[in-house]
């Protein structure tokens, strides 16, 4: 590293040389990308340890202080994050993948203790000779710290509801450099917005979650799950949704589906869906199956068991912005009738990937609405609007019809950093009370980086 790269900022400490990273260091080029994007920013910070997370907070804080405010300060764990803002140009990122160990402190009650800077992929890896199972993401590569802070839609989200209701204590480092244990007890008003309230309020380092024990007697694998993948088309989109979502809705909560839906005309859409089928298949799981075969015109289809862990296990792939995206997303309490004739409008327009589909209804909807940051407790379905970044611009207004049948958005899966966005993913009371948190907390908006208020 260069040390005059950064002339007109304070002094690096000593303590951060060891960890800091620059334009002409070694590994810049590997460190300064996330998943959707390139930055350039000016300093990375590698942290190893807690310690070095309160003295990057106290570094960042000095820069703004005595440099400007505006000098861009992130925060990375898995580099997953939809919003995009995991990296920057011009200023500062904290990267804390290297704090990635995953402890069960108590395996008879389920305690694990994660640190923030570990991918999901690796969580249930650790967690298999357990039989211990912390609901997440789908995709093996999505860090912790992003997916627990904003809320956590994972495969078992029928059954055991959002990541973010597993939490049982998390250590955060606030704007003042303390580290603060929070939990129902301790700090309950930090607990409260650390779930769903994303990095508004400081960085996690560690997350304590109680995990959940699925044990089935007869498997020989541990946790499985059996996966049907059904490729199918519709020609009234409509129709299938209601079907689908009636399907579902009925379905025992072992089951979870997500969906996948592009079209190349407007007669026509295509379908991919994935139920998961937590458990060997039995009687009831064929049962279920088999119906899900006769909501659309199926082309192919396939049945496979797989443990949780191979399921979602984490590749590792390293990040150079190779996906070039753009994501809107909606909570629906409930279903429009003239969704299937919007999505279908939406899918033919130029850009768009695909929309995505997920049944969230179950244990989500039985925590208050206060209880955490997380607004829309009511929320029955997830979906989810992808784009080609270059086609961005029209984000809003292409998803314009969409986004008014929503009554809610989240946070984790919207690329949209607009105040609007912002407004929809924490209205009313919960805007409100998080507010109230950055005011107290982190008075000079150190953490203003994503979705903000
Ligand atoms: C391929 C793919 C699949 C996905 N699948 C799912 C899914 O199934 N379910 C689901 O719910 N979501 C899913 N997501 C969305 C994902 O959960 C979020 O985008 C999440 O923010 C990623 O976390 P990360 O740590 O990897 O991201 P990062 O890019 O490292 O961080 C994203 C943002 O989270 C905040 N943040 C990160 N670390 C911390 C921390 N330690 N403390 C406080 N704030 C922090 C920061 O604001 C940061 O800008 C998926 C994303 C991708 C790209």
């Amino acid at each position: 590293m260069n040390n005059d790269v950064n002339a007109t900022w304070p002094k690096l400490p000593v303590a951060l040389k060891k960890i800091a990273i620059d334009p002409t260091s070694d590994d810049y080029e590997l460190m300064c990308s996330n998943y959707f994007v390139t930055g350039r920013p000016k300093l990375i910070l590698r942290a190893t340890t807690e310690r070095d997370v309160i003295a990057s907070i106290q570094y960042v804080k000095k820069i703004r202080e005595n440099v400007s405010h505006s000098i861009p300060f992130s925060f990375r764990s898995g580099g997953h994050g939809i919003s995009m803002a995991s990296v920057n140009d011009g200023g500062i990122i904290l990267d804390i993948s290297q704090l990635n160990s995953v402890t069960v402190t108590d395996a008879e009650q389920g305690l694990v203790q994660v640190q923030a800077g570990a991918v999901w992929g690796d969580v249930a890896e650790a967690l298999r000779p357990f039989n211990l199972i912390i609901s997440s993401g789908d995709f093996g590569d999505t860090g912790v710290g992003g997916l627990a802070t904003g809320g956590g839609i994972g495969l078992l989200v029928r059954r055991l509801g959002l990541t973010i209701d597993h939490i049982v204590s998390a250590r955060l480092v606030t704007a003042d450099g303390e580290i603060r244990v929070t939990d129902h007890q301790k700090y309950p008003d930090l607990f409260w917005g650390i779930r769903g309230g994303n990095s508004q309020l400081g960085m996690v380092t560690a997350f304590t979650f109680k995990a959940s024990k699925l044990v089935e007697e007869k498997s020989d694998i541990s946790l499985p799950f059996t996966v049907q993948t059904i490729e199918s088309q519709t020609s009234n989109l409509t129709k299938f949704i209601q079907q689908w979502q009636s399907w579902i809705t009925h379905a025992s909560s072992k089951m979870s589906s997500n969906l996948m839906l592009t079209a190349e005309n407007r007669n026509t859409v295509h379908i991919n869906a994935s139920n998961f089928w937590a458990g060997s298949i039995n009687s009831d799981a064929k049962a279920l199956f088999k119906s899900a075969l006769s909501l659309s015109e199926v082309n192919k289809h396939q049945l496979e068991t797989k443990s949780y862990a191979e399921l979602v296990k984490a590749p590792h792939i390293p990040h150079s912005g190779q996906q070039p995206v753009f994501v809107k997303n909606i909570l629906l309490d409930a279903m429009n009738p003239n969704i299937g004739d919007i999505i279908s409008k939406i899918l033919v327009s130029p850009g768009i990937i695909g929309i995505e589909m997920r049944a969230i209804d179950g244990p989500l909807n039985t925590i208050n609405a206060d209880e955490t940051a997380w607004h829309d407790r009511k929320a029955k379905v997830f979906l989810a609007m992808w784009l080609q970044k270059d086609t961005a611009p029209h984000a809003k207004e292409l998803f314009g019809p969409l986004q008014d049948l929503g009554t809610g958005v989240y946070s984790s899966y919207s690329s949209d950093l607009s105040i609007e966005e912002s407004q929809r993913i924490w209205p009313e009371e919960t805007g409100r009370k998080l507010r109230k948190l950055i005011t107290k907390y982190d008075p000079q908006h150190l953490f203003n980086q994503g979705h903000y208020w």
